[in-house]
């Protein structure tokens, strides 16, 4: 009987095209509550931070340099822990959390950098490779998920290559490759284009946006205008060590907080 219910259900919901705002899901994947962030104590970095973060969203969060971007990116992977407050990972309390918890936390998340942090003497494939060997994956399943992972950010003709014989563009899409290898609920993105001619940024956002339509939840830290307006999408603004905006479909350049 149950099951039976299950299914009509299932079959109610499957042809509807729902309008994006109401097919959002409403439980959180990161929630701040009232996190405060020092490390000095006479010099706040965060103050007083809420905000959820949805599953599947895609969140922009911007800011002049130094205002906390990339220390609300640690807290998330826990490389930071708040000083006041808490941080949620769905269940998972980053403030308490157990060191023996952390590798299994971490896997939850892609991380992606503005340098590329490649294995210079290494293959795309043996970069993405040597992420799952890490991980503890076995060979079969290394030689049957690096193409498809390597396909996902366009890379398949490129599987052979070494990273110097990319352009930036590529080499980041390698190890936005790399940072799927877990299969993980979210990715952080911390200045992904930094190092990138607009065209490559372009690129990589367009990459990253393809990847949240996959389910990804993606946190994205940048001071890039272009690719948070080319995004499209929820932006959180920090200044100062507070959230000065929160659009739910932004551009940077249109934000006024004041
Ligand atoms: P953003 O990524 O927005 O540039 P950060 O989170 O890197 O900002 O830094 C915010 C502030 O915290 C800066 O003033 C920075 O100097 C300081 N800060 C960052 N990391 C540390 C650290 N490990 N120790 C002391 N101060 C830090
Ligand atoms: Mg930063």
């Amino acid at each position: 009987m149950e099951k039976e219910e299950e299914k009509k259900e299932e079959i109610k919901k499957e042809p509807e095209e729902k309008p994006e705002e109401e097919s959002e899901k409403e439980n959180f994947v990161i929630k701040f509550d009232k996190v405060d962030k020092f490390y000095a104590e006479d010099a706040p970095v965060l103050k007083g931070i809420n905000l959820e973060i949805k599953e599947g969203e895609f969140i922009s969060l911007v800011g002049p340099s130094g205002s906390g971007k990339s220390t609300f990116l640690k807290l998330i992977y826990a490389e930071e822990k708040p000083t006041e407050g808490n941080v949620l990972f769905g269940e998972i309390s980053i403030a308490t959390i157990k060191k023996s918890k952390l590798p299994a936390h971490r896997r939850n998340i892609g991380t992606i950098f503005q340098d590329f942090k490649l294995l210079p003497k290494r293959t795309a494939f043996e970069n993405v490779a040597y992420a799952m060997e890490v991980s503890g994956f076995s060979k079969v399943e290394i030689e049957e998920d690096v193409p498809q992972i390597l396909e996902i950010v366009g890379l398949q003709n490129k599987a052979n290559k070494f990273p110097h014989q990319l352009s930036g563009g590529e080499q980041q899409k390698v190890a936005i490759a790399r940072a799927l290898v877990n299969k993980p609920l979210v990715i952080i993105a911390d200045e992904p284009t930094g190092n990138l001619d607009p065209e490559s940024s372009q690129d990589i956002v367009e990459l990253l946006l393809e990847i949240n339509k996959l389910g990804k939840t993606i946190v994205l830290a940048s001071h890039d205008k272009e690719i948070v307006d080319r995004a499209n999408k929820r932006v959180v603004a920090l200044d100062n060590g507070k959230i000065v905006c929160d659009t739910k479909k932004g551009k940077y350049k249109v934000i006024k907080c004041t």
